[in-house]
């Protein structure tokens, strides 16, 4: 059998997202519902099933792991998890999404654990909003650890923000500001319909080109044809060398042809495309074979097979797909 991961329409497969918990310390308007029922302990992967699957993956072809949540930092053992997955034979990087409010205790553990990236969460640099945003956060805990985490000589870091009319759209530049005065990297990204978190999506929804306007109104951008194996498209800015700005655009520039990546959600499913609620089980194979990978490499290939050619999310309307975003693993 072939041993490189491939989809029925000929993309290979050689990034694997993993969410380690559903689990956070936020309840992010855009991401969770207020009252939030987490999955039981031993519906959710153990440790070592993680590892095993990481380690088929990569065997497989994976050259890049993200690991992600739910917060990824509250997952108990997660540096121990970290430097086992990231001395596997073969694996390019292993990065990380998180929220940053574990990163003043646990950046320098991951940087020497081999975590070589770091996405970073953060919509709004005003306390109160923060804290509105985010349901539970504290934003001054969140820049300790982003500077936590800029000492502790990760790669690179970048920046993560959600733009919602009306709770942080007008903080664009100033996000910008605080990337670029670091020299980080900053993506703004177009709030996804996954699940119903109580608010209506349509009337904050902002999308990627009226931020690049607001940019351009401080700021020149130049367009660049980079590419971090991810969806964002990036620009560079004249006169800030270190700094680059992705745009991450679910809706309104669909990323589906260039697709190389599957999801591992907590719970052991793999799920094919974010938009679609396709998924193969294979904690239940895990379980059940677990002297034998065979089995779940004949159900990964399988379910690749199955890979949706395309998603498409609408602003409006019904909620397509049922998921929370922290079961998705973002
Ligand atoms: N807890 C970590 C964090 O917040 O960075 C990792 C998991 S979180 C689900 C990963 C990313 O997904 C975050 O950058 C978050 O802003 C983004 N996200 C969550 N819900 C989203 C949604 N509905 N639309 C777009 N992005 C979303
Ligand atoms: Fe938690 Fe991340 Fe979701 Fe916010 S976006 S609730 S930090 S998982």
């Amino acid at each position: 059998m072939n041993s490189q991961l491939q989809d029925g329409f000929g993309r290979s497969i050689d990034y694997l997202r993993i969410s380690v918990t559903d689990r956070c310390d936020f309840r992010c308007v855009y991401c969770m519902a207020e009252d939030m029922t987490f999955l039981a302990r031993q519906q959710v992967l153990s440790l070592e099933e993680i590892e095993r699957l990481a380690r088929l993956f990569v065997a497989h072809g994976v050259k890049k792991i993200r690991l992600t949540g739910g917060e990824p930092l509250v997952r108990q053992g997660i540096v121990g998890l970290c430097a086992k997955i990231a001395a596997l034979p073969g694996l390019r990087e292993l990065v990380m999404t998180s929220n940053g409010s574990q990163l003043g205790k646990l950046a320098q553990p991951l940087a020497d654990a081999g975590v070589k990236r770091l996405n970073i969460s953060l919509d709004s640099l005003k306390p109160e909003r923060f804290a509105a945003i985010t349901r539970t956060g504290e934003l001054a805990q969140v820049l300790a650890g982003i500077d936590a985490a800029r000492a502790a000589g990760f790669a690179r870091i970048k920046l993560n923000a959600v733009v919602m009319q009306g709770r942080n759209a007008d903080e664009v530049l100033d996000l910008v500001d605080y990337a670029v005065q670091r020299g980080l990297d900053i993506s703004f990204i177009e709030e996804m319909p996954l699940g119903q978190v109580g608010r209506s999506r349509e009337e904050s929804f902002c999308s990627s080109d009226w931020v690049r306007e607001r940019i351009s109104q401080r700021y020149s951008l130049i367009d660049s044809a980079e590419q971090s194996g991810g969806p964002a498209r990036y620009v560079r800015i004249q006169g800030h060398a270190d700094s680059r700005i992705g745009f991450i655009s679910p809706h309104s520039h669909n990323f589906c042809a260039t697709c190389n990546r599957v999801r591992l959600t907590a719970e052991g499913r793999l799920l094919l495309c974010l938009g679609h609620e396709h998924s193969v089980d294979l904690r239940a194979l895990l379980r059940r074979h677990p002297e034998s990978d065979a089995p779940l490499l004949d159900a990964i290939h399988a379910g690749l097979a199955r890979k949706p050619q395309r998603h498409d999310f609408s602003i409006g309307g019904e909620v397509q797909v049922l998921r929370f975003m922290n079961a998705s693993g973002g």
